[in-house]
């Protein structure tokens, strides 16, 4: 707790600044259920239930160069990107997790006061580091489909609009947005970012537009696909100019020499790691049908690795609450448009069936209240 009188030494607009609701570790789960991280069924943060391949483990324990600053300028990295992407190494730049792209990107363009248009119920970092730059975000909701309007977005461009964020596929909701009308945005002149941090799960890309659009950059991380969530690794791609500025304004050192290692190492070992998304896509399918079957459950179509469902009457928050206190754990969003869903990340199928006993056993007990 903050000590009284402290806040005077804070910057007078991060006062009231609310922190990001970041998914409960199992720490948190040990000491207030006294749950073993081996009997907790983790659904909540759309991590890879394989987890990393096995040539990055090994990749990792045979490494002995960990008392190195790793290399600032990501050569290997952006070389072997260059080929998974099939785009130019010049446009590449990797940070620690996209979260850090995202924190920079918006510093690299936004003054104080400008503005970024932001399409939620979608990722919350967005916002999150807009507001520590001091921009203005610009929120135009997305449809009961969780859908939005191209011709919305144009109405609110305004001289100060500095960015757009579209998640693609969305996070929470795991649709995709049309091509078509990613043009149409990109059509504006304004720098809009498409986040395709789901993109192994999706299959739809906007990269081949890179070279057509010079106010197109496009976001991946190896935190859903690779398995690397924990380590801290994604990367962007830019124009090349726009990725100039980035590394010149990104701390030389942010991704760590195993993040470095783990990154090429999952590259190489890409036909395992995408076997293993086809398996989850396919276990989602599985999963979502299952999930329909459940009396006051509705779970959305997704392309992702994760699926939203909608739960009927007012149910959401407690039914998330129950799963926790028996060691599942699924994401709650306490916020508009999210407050009668849940998120449930696509695990093994051995944990989904779990999940889905358990949800049944809870609905009924709910539902009788
Ligand atoms: N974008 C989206 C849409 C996400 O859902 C996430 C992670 N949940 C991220 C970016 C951040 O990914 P990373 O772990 O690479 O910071």
């Amino acid at each position: 707790m903050e000590k009284p009188g402290m806040a005077q030494f804070v910057r007078s607009d991060l006062k009231s600044f609310t922190s990001y609701p970041a998914h409960t570790s199992p720490e948190f789960m040990r000491e207030k259920f006294g749950l073993n991280p081996e009997d907790i069924i983790k659904l909540d943060a759309n991590e890879n239930p394989y987890g990393c391949s096995p040539g990055v483990s090994r990749a990792l324990k045979a490494d002995l160069s960990y008392s190195i600053y790793p290399d600032a300028l990501q050569t290997q990295l952006r070389r072997q990107l260059s080929i998974y992407t099939a785009v130019a190494e010049e446009r590449i730049v990797a940070g620690a997790g996209s979260d850090q792209l995202i924190d920079l990107i918006i510093r690299l363009v936004v003054n104080p006061g400008d503005e970024i248009i932001n399409l939620p119920p979608t990722f919350a970092m967005y916002s999150f580091y807009a507001r520590l730059s001091r921009a203005a975000v610009i929120e135009i909701k997305r449809d009961d489909s969780f859908d939005f309007s191209a011709d919305a977005v144009e109405k609110h461009i305004t001289p100060r609009t500095r960015l757009i964020f579209l998640a693609n596929p969305n996070n929470p909701s795991g649709n995709a947005t049309a091509r078509q009308k990613i043009i149409r945005l990109l059509q504006t002149g304004v720098l809009v970012v498409v986040d395709e941090a789901y993109y192994e799960f999706s299959k739809e890309t906007v990269m081949p537009l890179v070279e057509q659009y010079d106010n197109l950059v496009v976001l991946r991380t190896f935190s859903k696909w690779a398995g690397l969530a924990g380590l801290r690794i994604g990367y962007g791609v830019f124009p090349v100019e726009l990725a100039e500025y980035m590394l010149r304004i990104k701390d030389p050192y942010s991704i760590n020499v195993a993040a470095q290692i783990a990154a090429v190492e999952s590259l190489k070992d890409r036909d395992l790691l995408l076997g293993r998304v086809d398996s989850i896509i396919m276990e989602r399918e599985r999963l979502s049908g299952r999930l329909q079957q459940i009396e006051g459950v509705s779970p959305l179509p997704s392309k992702a690795n994760f699926i939203l469902c909608r739960i009927d009457n007012g149910h959401a928050a407690r039914l998330a609450g129950e799963l926790k206190s028996r060691g599942i754990l699924v994401r709650y969003f306490n916020s508009p448009g999210l407050d009668s869903c849940i998120r449930i990340s696509v695990g093994k199928p051995v944990h989904n069936e779990i999940l889905l006993d358990t949800l049944v056993e809870i609905m009924a007990e709910v539902s009788q209240c």
